[in-house]
């Protein structure tokens, strides 16, 4: 049996199926892994431009970076691994997403039951006054400045994106624990499972009795666990689990 049939009958037979995704999805739309500098992160220090730290200390100078990211978040579409895992949700075989990242790929591509524990680009807020401002408002607002402002207020914007050095939405993480604990298969798909708290959801699902499966280009840090683990690109597998689900 190849790996995207075994994983297709481990998925039909161990429902419900969660999947958490990682840089690794992204990658194929263009979207480079800040753990392998390539493209923006080669020359952006995260620590020095991606730290609640360095927002604080000078939010002009991190928006320098964030207005490239949104730019390029925004241009980029989402892959067949996207489109797999929407389409495996609406035919009843996923029941949600829980996603690392922040490109809102997951929701352009049509998943519905999507958990973005790091946020996303999709709105930024002012911390003067609490206002939110939606994405389209925000590029709006990067036509005329590098830096968006406020427009009640004057306050620079903060993306709703979880920076370096800041806690994790407690909402997101409540309900991504709570989906890991309800899985009888976690998939995880694109992620060495390197970071806390994300990197312990596959722990959740074991103590719950469910089994978790891995989708990577790689090693992770769960590979020995797992009771299926294919080494490979999220676009062609999912693209081919999908098939032999069909
Ligand atoms: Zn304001």
């Amino acid at each position: 049996m190849s790996d995207a049939a075994a994983l297709a009958a481990l998925i039909r037979r161990r429902q419900p199926c969660v999947v958490l995704t990682g840089a690794g999805v992204s990658t194929e739309s263009g979207i480079p892994d800040f753990r392998s500098p390539t493209g923006i992160w080669a020359e952006y220090d995260p620590m020095e431009y991606a730290t609640i730290q360095a927002f604080d200390a000078d939010p002009e100078k991190v928006w320098s970076f964030y207005a490239l990211r949104f730019g390029a978040l925004t241009q980029a579409e989402p892959n067949d691994g996207h489109r797999a895992l929407a389409e495996l949700e609406a035919r009843g075989f996923v029941r949600a997403v829980i996603t690392q990242n922040i490109d809102l790929l997951h929701d352009r591509a049509g998943s519905r039951e999507l958990v973005e524990v790091h946020g996303s680009i999709r709105t930024c807020v002012c911390r003067g006054c609490g206002a939110r401002y939606a994405l389209d408002d925000v590029l709006r607002l990067l036509e005329s400045s590098a830096a968006p402002r406020c427009e009640a207020c004057g306050t620079i914007l903060k993306p709703d994106v979880v920076m370096f050095g800041e806690l994790l939405p407690l909402e997101a993480i409540d309900r991504a624990y709570e989906l890991a604990r309800e899985a009888a298969l976690l998939l995880v798909v694109g992620s060495t499972l390197e970071v806390a708290p994300v990197s312990l959801l596959p722990w959740e699902t074991m103590q719950s009795g469910g089994e978790v499966a891995i989708v990577n280009l790689g090693p992770t840090r769960f590979d020995r666990h797992a009771a299926l683990r294919v080494d490979g690109s999220a676009a062609e597998v999912l693209r081919a689990v999908a098939a032999e689900l069909a």
